[in-house]
Formats: structure tokens, sequence, C-alpha cells
């Protein structure tokens, strides 16, 4: 399998397609704005004008759109990747979406539900981790695409399964982000030297990823995405929703997602997810 066809060539999609063009596969790319498939091109890509141009001759079609209502008009919509696609072509959905929706989506084509964590540094470094629901032999066909764009690559198991696991990722990533945003705010409070703070804390029990990679911009008050809040506010919808059906009852999850809706109601959607620490501030009335 050697050529692919790129929809949405975003923060993430972007990085992504790139590093498959420097693994060696042939990627044709479609973003809904032009500018980011002039980017691919640059890098070695080529460029579609539509869904049906990306995904005409594809071995692999790869979506990487924001929430479910992209990916269902995208995929199973008129002129999708369904309609114009190759027999036996595999969709790979890389997008974090409603397990439910990659379900549906698996139903009617070939496809795996392949989410990813790790940022967009991870997407640049072709680092990311990646839970993967489908059936197994369609993992296994997919695994040298993967393999392109990430480090940690896992089939989780049967079709939505991947996005289940992500919905996790994003209950730990949130409840992450708002006790490192609490821990600094107090540690300001208190007039220590939060660049210390952070340097002593990594190295013990309390060290995570968000300290390591995230901590630094939010002492900054720098948040230019990353990841944007209102992708982050869906997600913490889907973890909800999935939670509810499984009977599983998540109080720190429950004032977490209300936090991080607070924050996009307050018109905060576009800012990366790392300003849960303004939240914070405000709260404490320290802004
Ligand atoms: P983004 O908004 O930067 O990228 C999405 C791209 O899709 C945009 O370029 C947009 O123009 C394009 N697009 C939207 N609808 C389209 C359509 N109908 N046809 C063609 N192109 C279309 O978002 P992102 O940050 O790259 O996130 C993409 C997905 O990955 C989301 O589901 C997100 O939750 C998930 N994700 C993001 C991160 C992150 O750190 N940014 C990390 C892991 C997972």
């Amino acid at each position: 399998m050697t050529k692919i066809g790129f929809i949405g060539l975003g923060i993430m999609g972007g990085p992504m397609a790139a590093n498959l063009v420097q693994a060696g596969f042939e990627v044709t790319g479609y973003n809904r704005s032009a500018a980011k498939v002039d980017k691919l091109v640059e890098a070695g890509g080529r460029g579609a004008g539509s869904v049906a141009e990306a995904v005409a001759d594809a071995d692999v079609v790869i979506t990487m759109l924001p929430d479910s209502p992209d990916v269902e008009a995208v995929v199973l919509g008129e002129d999708g990747v369904l309609a114009h696609a190759g027999d036996g072509t595999l969709l790979i959905d890389c997008s974090t979406i409603r397990p439910d929706v990659s379900r549906e989506i698996a139903g009617r084509i070939r496809a795996l539900d392949a989410p990813v964590s790790g940022g967009e540094q991870g997407a640049i470094e072709g680092t990311l981790s990646i839970m993967v629901g489908g059936a197994a032999a369609d993992f296994a066909a997919a695994r040298a695409v993967l393999d392109a764009v990430g480090s940690t690559v896992v089939h989780v198991g049967a079709a939505g399964a991947g996005q289940t696991v992500k919905a996790a990722n994003q209950l730990i990533v949130a409840g992450t982000i708002e006790l490192v945003a609490e821990s600094l705010v107090f540690l300001e409070a208190h007039d220590v030297d939060t660049e210390a703070a952070i340097k002593v804390l990594a190295g013990g029990l309390a060290g995570n990823r968000i300290l390591d990679r995230k901590a630094a911009a939010m002492i900054r008050r720098e948040f230019t995405p990353g990841f944007r809040v209102e992708l982050h506010d869906k997600d913490l919808g889907i973890v909800q929703a999935a939670a509810r059906e499984a009977g599983v009852v998540i109080p720190l999850g429950a004032v977490v997602s209300q936090l991080m809706a607070s924050l996009k109601a307050q018109g905060h959607g576009r800012l990366d997810h790392g300003a849960l620490i303004e939240l914070v501030a405000r709260l404490s009335g320290r802004e």
C-alpha cells in the first residue's frame, strides 16, 4: 500500500502527512482551506481540489478532521470518501470522534478508528501514540502507515475501541492539566520560583507529560494551540456520554468538563487547553 489520500491538513494532519511523504508514501492531500494543501505540496506531497480527487486511486485514505459531523460528512456524505474511493480502499480515521460514529462508519466502509495522542509536537516528530479499533487483518495491513506517524501503535479491539481508549486519554489529560494549573497558581500565590518548582516536581511521583511539555507555556500565559479548548470540550462531552452509557461515575471528570465548558463559554475556545490556568487564576481573584 503506497498511495495515500489525506483529508484534513490542520495542526495534526499537516505534519502527519509530511511525515508520510518523508517515509516514501505517495500522499495526495485535501483540506477545506487551500493554503494548507500548498504546504503539503511544498513538503513533497500532491495537492487535491476535492475529496474525490484525493481518494480517487488511493490504497489508504486518512482523515484528520475536527469532530464527528465533519467525519460523517467527508466519509459518508455526497461526494465523500465512500462515494469515490475504490473497492477495498482502507479508511484510517485519526480524528477524535464518538465511538458510535466510528462503529457506524465501519459498517459502511473498510475502516479503522485510529485516534492519536501526543499533540502537535508528537505529530511533528512522528512519535504519536495511536489507539486502533477495527479488524486485526486491517490493522496488520495499516501497520507500515501508522508506524510512519507514531511510535506507540496498539490494536485495542473492535471498531470504536480506539475512540473509547482515546476518551480515557482525554479524561486523564484534562484532569492533569487542571491539577498542574491549580498547582502553578498555588505556587505563584506563595511567591515560589515556579520554574524551579516544576524541575523538582517533574522528577518525583508528581512528574507527568503536562509538566514536561505544557507548564512552561502556562507560566508565561502563552496559549497558542496546540490543542484547542473547543476540541477538548468536544472530547469531554464524548467522555461523559460514554461513562454514563456504561454506568461509570466520573466525579473529577465532571468537574473538569464544566471548567473546560466555562472557558469555551467565556470566548476562549480557540486558545490552547493550557488556558485552564487562567480560569483557576480568575476563580482565585488573581488575574
Ligand atoms: P485543526 O482544526 O487544526 O485541523 C482540522 C483540519 O480539517 C483543518 O485544517 C480544517 O480546515 C480541515 N477541515 C475541516 N472540515 C473539513 C472538510 N469538510 N473537508 C476538508 N477539510 C476539512 O484540528 P487538529 O488540532 O489538527 O485536530 C484534528 C483532530 O485531531 C481532532 O479530532 C482533534 O480532537 C484531534 N487531536 C488533536 C490534537 C492536537 O493536539 N491538536 C491531538 C490529538 C488529537
